[in-house]
C-alpha cells in the first residue's frame, strides 16, 4: 500500500513519524530544545546552505535540523500532515491564523501595489489591510459576495487600479452570514490582470470549512491560509495558523517566517497534531449537528433569516447553488440568524443559554454563540455591516461536538425567554 494514496485520516496518526528515531516511542514527543546538535561542522555548513537558499537541496537529501526559530520535528511533522488534506506541496505553521495572513501579505505585496479583497472579512484581516497595510502605501479595493466579474474588473479598471494589483485575499463563505464567493471567479480576475512579468497571488482564508469541506488550491487558488485555532486545533486551548501551497510560494512564506521569528513553537505543534488525529470525526459531527439545529432554526416562529449552507442549497440563486455544488463538500458547522426583534432580543437569547457558551471564536468541540454586530464585526464600516446583513438581531453560532438533542433543547429554551 502507498501511504500517500490513503485517505487523510488514516494518516493523521503516524504520517512523517519515524518512532525509531524516537527510542520507539509511538507518538512523536515534545521536541523542547530550540537548538539542534551537528555531527560536524560539513554537516552544518550544509544545513545553511539549503536552508538560506544559498544552494538547493538534492533529490533524495535527508537534511537534519538546526534551530527551532527554522524548523523542528514537530512543526515539520505537523506541516506534512497538513498538506494531506489540501494536497499540498508545502505548508507553513504559525503561532496564530493573524501570523499567517500577516506574513503572506507582507511577502507578496510590496508599497505601491493594490490587494483586491472580498467583504467581509475576518475583522482582524480586515485592521491588518485597512491600518497596517495602507501605512506601507499598500492600497485595497473591496468587493462583495454577489458582484459580478464585470462589476469587479470594471471597477478596478475606472479606479486605474488594474497594473498595481499583486494579490487576491478572499474568505469563503463568509464570516458571520455564509455568503459565497466563487474561487474560480477570483482565479479569472487573476489572469485579467496578470501579465508576464507579474503573477498575482490569489489566497483564501479557509479557516471555516477547512481542511476537509472546502479545497481552494484545487479551484484555483494559490495558497490557503487557516486560523489552525478553529477547526484544526478544535478544543479552543490553542492559537495557531497555517499557510499552504506551491513549494515555491511557501518556501518564500517560510523565508520571512524564519526572520519575523512567528513560527509555532514545540508545544503548538504537537497540541495541533494531536488535535489532528480526530479532526475528520469532530468536523462529520458537528456538522451532523449543525444540519438538526437549523432544521430546528428554520421553523421557530421567533426566528427570521437563517444563514446557513443547507438553505442555500434549498432557496439560494442559481449562481449561489452552482458555488456551493463545485466548492464545498458539506454544509459546514455554522450558522447565523435573525431573532425577531431588536439587540434586546438577541441578547435575551445569549444570555439565556446554559449549554452553549457565549463567545467568540469557531470550530471547536463545545457550541458558542455571540453577537456579530457588536463583537467579532464591531469595528467593521456601518454601511458595510447593513450591506452584509450584519444587524443587531444577528446571531452567530459555531455548533460542537454535544448530543444535539441538548443543543436543540437549549436553543429551545433560550428562545421561550426572548
Ligand atoms: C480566527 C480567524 C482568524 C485569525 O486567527 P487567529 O488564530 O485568532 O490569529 C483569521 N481568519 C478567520 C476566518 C478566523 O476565523
Amino acid at each position: 500500500m502507498n501511504s500517500t494514496k490513503m485517505f487523510p485520516e488514516s494518516l493523521m496518526m503516524s504520517y512523517g513519524y519515524k518512532p525509531a528515531l524516537s527510542e520507539g516511542a509511538i507518538k512523536c514527543p515534545i521536541f523542547q530544545t530550540s537548538t539542534f546538535v551537528f555531527n560536524k561542522a560539513e554537516e552544518g555548513k550544509r544545513f545553511f546552505e539549503v536552508a538560506y537558499g544559498l544552494k538547493e537541496k538534492e533529490e533524495g537529501e535527508e537534511l537534519g535540523l538546526i534551530y527551532s526559530r527554522l524548523n523542528n520535528p514537530d512543526l515539520e511533522i505537523l506541516e506534512n500532515r497538513l498538506c494531506l488534506w489540501d494536497q499540498a506541496e508545502d505548508c507553513a505553521v504559525f503561532e496564530s491564523g493573524m501570523s499567517a495572513i500577516s506574513t503572506a501579505m507582507m511577502e507578496f505585496m510590496e508599497p505601491g501595489d493594490v490587494l483586491l479583497y472580498s467583504k467581509p472579512v475576518y475583522g482582524g484581516t480586515d485592521h491588518f489591510i485597512n491600518h497596517f497595510l495602507k501605512k506601507y502605501k499598500i492600497e485595497a479595493i473591496g468587493f462583495m459576495a454577489g458582484e459580478t466579474e464585470e462589476m469587479i474588473i470594471d471597477r478596478i479598471v475606472s479606479a486605474g487600479m488594474g497594473e498595481r494589483i499583486s494579490m487576491i485575499h478572499i474568505e469563503t463563505p463568509a464570516n458571520p452570514t455564509n455568503a459565497l464567493i466563487d474561487i474560480e471567479m477570483c482565479s479569472r480576475i487573476k489572469k485579467y490582470f496578470s501579465t508576464a512579468s507579474k503573477d498575482i497571488i490569489l489566497s483564501v482564508d479557509n479557516t471555516y470549512m477547512g481542511p476537509l469541506w472546502q479545497h481552494p488550491l484545487q479551484h484555483g487558488a494559490d495558497i490557503v491560509l487557516y486560523s489552525a485555532t478553529k477547526y484544526i486545533g478544535g478544543h479552543s486551548d490553542v492559537i495557531a495558523g497555517a499557510c499552504l501551497g506551491s513549494q515555491e510560494l511557501i518556501s518564500r512564506v517560510k523565508g520571512l517566517r524564519t526572520f519575523l521569528g512567528n513560527m509555532a513553537g514545540p508545544w503548538t505543534g504537537w497540541l495541533l497534531m494531536r488535535s489532528l488525529e480526530t479532526l475528520k470525526v469532530r468536523m462529520d459531527q458537528q456538522a451532523a449537528n449543525a444540519k438538526v439545529v437549523a432544521d430546528f432554526l428554520n421553523t421557530h416562529p421567533k426566528v427570521e433569516n437563517v444563514y446557513y449552507l443547507g438553505n442555500v442549497a434549498d432557496h439560494g440563486s442559481s449562481s449561489e447553488k452552482e458555488i456551493l455544488t463545485k466548492q464545498f463538500s458539506s454544509y459546514g458547522a455554522m450558522i447565523a440568524f435573525d431573532v425577531k426583534g431588536n439587540e434586546a432580543d438577541a441578547f435575551a437569547f445569549l444570555n439565556n443559554l446554559k449549554l452553549i457558551k457565549l463567545a467568540v471564536s469557531l470550530g471547536g468541540t463545545e457550541s458558542l454563540a455571540e453577537h456579530p454586530q457588536t463583537m467579532t464585526h464591531a469595528d467593521v464600516d456601518p454601511a458595510d455591516k447593513i450591506a452584509m446583513n450584519i444587524t443587531e438581531k444577528l446571531v452567530r453560532l459555531s455548533i460542537g461536538v454535544e448530543n444535539h438533542i441538548d443543543l436543540v433543547n437549549d436553543i429551545e429554551q433560550s428562545l421561550a425567554m426572548v
